[in-house]
């Protein structure tokens, strides 16, 4: 198995696509009307993401810390609408 840098993280697109880890915060936006309250996001970041009483999802934390920015892009590539963006 190749060996990873402690400052990079792999793409998934593959082993030969390694772009470095900037260590920064990310922009989370959600396109909130095309949210169909499936609550996937919800259950992959609970710090992130909540399904509120009108059955739309909330955002919580619109800039994450680097711990979370797994969880917020698992959560995006969740959604059924694809409503959510993760941007560095
Ligand atoms: S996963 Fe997408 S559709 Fe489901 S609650 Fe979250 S934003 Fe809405």
């Amino acid at each position: 198995m190749p060996q990873v840098q402690r400052n990079e993280v792999r793409c998934r697109a593959g082993p030969s696509r390694v772009r470095p880890y900037l260590g920064g915060r990310v922009k989370i936006t959600i396109d909130v009307d095309k949210c169909i309250g499936s609550g996937s996001c919800e259950m992959i970041a609970p710090g992130i993401f909540e399904v509120g009483n009108d059955g739309l999802v909330q955002l919580l934390n619109d800039s994450p810390s680097a711990e979370d920015h797994s969880a917020a892009r698992t959560a995006a590539a969740s959604c059924p609408t694809q409503v959510i963006s993760v941007d560095d």
